[in-house]
Parts: C-alpha cells; sequence; structure tokens
C-alpha cells in the first residue's frame, strides 16, 4: 500500500480516521515500555480539529473512550445491518462500540461528492468521496502557487557547506539527474521511503547517513500486527454494499489490562463483506474455489459477511529496522531499502487474545460460522516509527516540531516521527502532527531557514 503517485498512499488507503487516545503519548509513564512522546494529547487536539475539517471527516462526537471534542464536519455513514448486529450484541455484552469515522465524505463536502457506498475504496474513489490528498490539499496547493512535479524520484538530499539542507537531486526521467535547491527540505516518504533517502544521503559530517547521530534512523519500525474474522450470518444484510472504510469500532481492548498477560492493546473495525472478488479472495481453509464449490462459497459470503479487522500496537524494537539492500537497486542503480522485522511475543500474545474476543463478538451478533485470519502476511502499510520524535538528540532524530535535531532546516514530516505507534490507524495522527510542524514553521520561518 505504499503507493507512488499524486496523493500517495492515501489514494488506496481505507481511511479510517482515528484520533490517537491519551494514554498512547505516555506509554512509558503508564506501562514502563518503550518511551514517553514530547508532546501529549491535549497539545495536539487543535490540530487534530482543524485537519478534520481540511479532509472531510464524518463521525460523530461523544465516544466516552475519548477526551471531549467538537462535532465532526459530517455525520457518520450509515452502519449497515451488520452493523447494527454486531452493535447490539456488544452494547449487550457491555463492550465498546462506536459509528465509524472516517476521512469520507456522508454528504457532499468540500467540492466532493457523497459516497455512493459501493466499497471500492480501496482501489481509490472513483466518485471522489475519499479524502485522498490529490483531491483534498494538491488542487488548493496548485492554486496558491506550489508546482509538482511528477514521476520524480529523489535520490539524496543535499548540504551546504554549513551542513545545512539545501536542496535535493532527483530525475523525472531518462537523462541526468537535476538539482532543486530550497531553503526548507520537508521529507515525507513514508517509514519506509524516508530513512531509506536519510541513509542515501550520507555526506561528509553524516558519513551514518544523514540526522543519524542517534544511530536510530531506520530504527524502532512498528507495523500494526493485523488479523482479520469473517462472520458468515444466515440472513442477507446487504454486505456488498458500505463503505470499507469502517462500520463502526471497537476500542474495548485498546488499553492495557495486565491480567490479560501482555501490555497495550488493539483496535477493531468492523467493515463489509464487499463483493464476490472479495469472497474468492477468502477461501475456508482446506477449500478448493473451482466449479461448483466457488459457486457455493460466494452464494454463502455475498450480502451475508461482515468483516473485524484487527490492529494490534506494535512496541518499538531497535531490532525492526529499515537498512540500505546490498545487492538490490532501483531503476536508477541505487540501493533499495531492506527490511528486517520480528513479529514480537507481546504482539502474538495480544492478537491471540484479540481474536478469541473477537470470535465471542460474531457469535453474540448471531454468526452462524467465522473464519480467522490469525496474521494477514500482506498487511504492513502502518510502517512508523524509523525516525523516532524526541526532546534528546541522542535518543531521537527529530525534535518535537519534526526538525532534525542535526539539521534543522530538514523536517520529516511522516509516521516515521512517530515514538510509539497506538493501536489506531495512523492517517489522522500523521496529518495533524504535519500541520502542528507546518504552523510552527511558517511562524519561525526566519529562524528555520537562515
Ligand atoms: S464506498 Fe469508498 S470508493 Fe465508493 S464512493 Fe464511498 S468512499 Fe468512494
Amino acid at each position: 500500500m505504499l503507493f507512488h503517485g499524486v496523493g500517495g498512499s492515501t489514494v488506496l488507503f481505507s481511511a479510517h480516521w482515528m484520533r490517537f487516545l491519551p494514554s498512547d503519548f505516555r506509554v512509558k509513564t503508564l506501562d514502563g515500555v518503550a518511551d514517553d512522546w514530547p508532546i501529549d494529547y491535549a497539545e495536539l487536539a487543535p490540530f487534530y480539529d482543524r485537519i478534520d475539517g481540511q479532509f472531510g471527516v464524518s463521525g460523530i462526537a461523544g465516544d466516552p473512550a475519548y477526551p471531549d471534542r467538537p462535532e465532526y464536519p459530517m455525520p457518520p455513514l450509515p452502519i449497515g445491518d451488520w452493523g447494527k448486529r454486531v452493535a447490539a450484541a456488544h452494547a449487550k455484552m457491555g463492550w465498546h462500540w462506536w459509528p465509524g469515522s472516517n476521512a469520507i465524505n456522508s454528504r457532499d463536502y468540500g467540492g466532493r461528492r457523497q459516497c455512493v457506498q459501493r466499497s471500492t475504496c480501496r482501489a481509490g474513489c472513483n466518485e471522489g468521496a475519499k479524502g485522498s490528498v490529490d483531491r483534498t490539499h494538491w488542487p488548493e496547493s496548485e492554486r496558491h502557487g506550489v508546482r509538482l512535479i511528477t514521476d520524480a524520484q529523489v535520490s539524496r538530499i543535499t548540504l551546504d557547506e554549513k551542513g545545512r539542507a539545501n536542496g535535493a537531486l532527483y530525475r523525472d526521467g531518462p537523462g541526468p539527474e537535476k538539482h532543486i535547491k530550497a531553503d526548507v527540505v520537508i521529507l515525507a516518504a513514508h517509514a519506509i521511503g524516508t530513512p531509506r533517502l536519510l541513509l542515501l544521503s550520507a555526506a561528509k559530517g553524516h558519513g551514518n547517513g544523514l540526522a543519524n547521530r542517534s544511530g536510530l534512523v531506520g530504527r524502532r519500525l512498528m507495523m500494526h500486527p493485523l488479523s482479520r474474522t469473517i462472520g458468515l450470518f444466515e440472513e442477507p444484510m446487504m454486505s456488498w454494499q458500505g463503505h470499507w472504510g469502517q462500520s463502526l469500532y471497537c476500542l474495548q481492548f485498546a488499553e492495557t489490562d495486565v491480567s490479560r498477560g501482555f501490555v497495550r492493546g488493539a483496535k477493531w473495525n468492523l467493515s463489509p463483506s464487499g463483493g464476490p472478488l472479495m469472497a474468492a479472495l477468502y477461501p475456508w481453509p482446506g477449500e478448493r474455489l473451482w466449479g461448483a464449490a466457488m459457486h457455493e462459497h460466494v452464494n454463502a459470503w455475498l450480502g451475508r459477511a461482515a468483516i473485524w479487522g484487527v490492529t494490534a500496537e506494535d512496541l518499538p524494537e531497535v531490532e525492526n529496522r529499515v537498512d540500505l539492500d546490498p545487492e538490490l537497486c532501483d531503476r536508477y542503480g541505487d540501493p533499495a531499502p531492506r527490511l528486517h522485522y520480528t513479529l514480537s511475543q507481546n504482539s502474538r500474545d495480544m492478537l491471540a487474545f484479540m481474536n478469541q474476543r473477537v470470535e465471542e463478538s460474531f457469535r453474540a451478533a448471531g454468526a452462524y460460522r467465522t473464519l480467522l485470519r490469525p496474521l494477514v502476511a500482506e498487511a504492513g502499510w502502518h510502517a512508523l516509527g524509523t525516525c523516532r520524535m524526541g526532546d534528546d538528540p541522542e535518543t531521537s532524530v527529530v525534535d518535537r516540531w519534526q526538525r532534525c535535531h542535526d539539521i534543522p532546516n530538514l523536517l520529516i514530516l511522516d509516521g516515521s516521527a512517530f515514538v510509539t505507534c497506538s493501536s489506531v490507524n495512523p492517517s489522522a495522527t500523521i496529518s495533524a502532527l504535519a500541520l502542528r510542524a507546518a504552523d510552527h514553521l511558517v511562524n519561525h520561518r526566519r529562524d528555520v531557514a537562515r
């Protein structure tokens, strides 16, 4: 889901729009693991409020799992029959649930149309209802004079003789490399692309890669381990329709309860099950989907299934990391990124616990059968944490304003800066942090650019 194109990965994202929980910023203090952020929820809240308006978020305020917040720009999207069944079951069990908050238009908003509920969000929204950056920010930015260079691939950040960032080398087709000059350089290349570029840009005084005094560039990679359970119901629910997107979410098990045998927790999101192609992607274990078996399978699935996705909070571990591949190269001959990642015992235990609870949720809602994918292998699109934020230049890469400690006119405005990864989807926090850092940059531009 690392999408290279105008709008980046938001073109393909599911648009779940979740704020971090207040505890997510204080993991060390509360749970004795990982680290605290140098900022807290209250400091970020006004930027969450503003960014909701820019992306166009639908939802309903008042979730008791969160501090008070203003009403969303739009009312929530429909939760569907599958959502009503699960919500009723959770209400009976005393478990948390809340209508999904999504960066998806529930009415015409921001010059974009209302969602038509056809469930193809992860292939790009052809209605323009989903808040992807090619729709929400680029047109406005270009109207304000920003020049967008497409098909461009940056190979190095460059420094001047004083060691300050002064631009980037890039190619946008055949021919020699070009240099673009800048007073301030902002990196937003995802938690894999950003450390790769810093490591590729090793220069005099930065032999270990740019901004890497701490040795943490590329380290502490977190991935949000993900499981999915499909619940099958006898009754038709029209679940081939809907947004994906979350119909509703559950934070019942998001906070630490040490009696469970692990720290931190997971966020669940309920989605409709999509059309026949989605059904074909999910054979039952040992089932060969061909001929009559395929028809039977699709019949059972189509309109009668829902999906719980579970995103588990990963803890930052220095050995989980991105570095440069010694052999594999990109089309221009530069080393590709290489990932080293081992799922921790804490994350394994957490997923095992969650998967049992999800089964209970679906059974309570009336599902007659469930199918568990205990760890979705092709997930990992929430890569985070590889250039962590902090106050101490010896133990972090960027400061609280996301300026590199070693090169203050080089900013990192993506999920690389995360100290911990929460259990919730990261896009709202990446964006709110970027807005906060951009505000600071504008207000202090004379100091930063000098
Ligand atoms: S369901 Fe998804 S793809 Fe379809 S209009 Fe709504 S947001 Fe767009």
